[in-house]
């Protein structure tokens, strides 16, 4: 059984910054997802692109969870969210009619 975890690597953001240079760059355990497959032994990996069609409700489940958490109402782009922009844009509905 494989689940869907924030990566740990980035904690879901999907981008680490670089002291260094001052700049965030792409987190390369998840390829900027936020999120990778953990099997059934805690093993992660990077979640395929060619999985953010599918995954992509689970994957805005679980991001609305987690900005809801830090109490950010902002949203950024994620990378599944643009894979599937478009013509599965019909499979992405937003339910926002409840608060609280
Ligand atoms: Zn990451």
């Amino acid at each position: 059984m494989t689940t869907i975890a924030l990566c740990p690597s980035c904690d879901g953001y999907g981008w680490l910054e670089d002291d260094e240079a001052g700049a965030a760059e792409e987190c390369g355990w998840c390829a900027g997802a936020g999120y990778v497959y953990r099997d059934e032994r805690g093993v992660d990996r990077a979640i395929p692109t060619a999985d953010y069609a599918a995954v992509a409700p689970e994957l805005e489940r679980l991001e609305t969870e987690r900005l809801r958490d830090m109490g950010y109402t902002g949203s950024a782009i994620k990378p599944w969210e643009q894979q599937v922009r478009g013509e599965n844009m019909a499979r992405m509905k937003r339910d926002n009619g409840q608060s609280g």
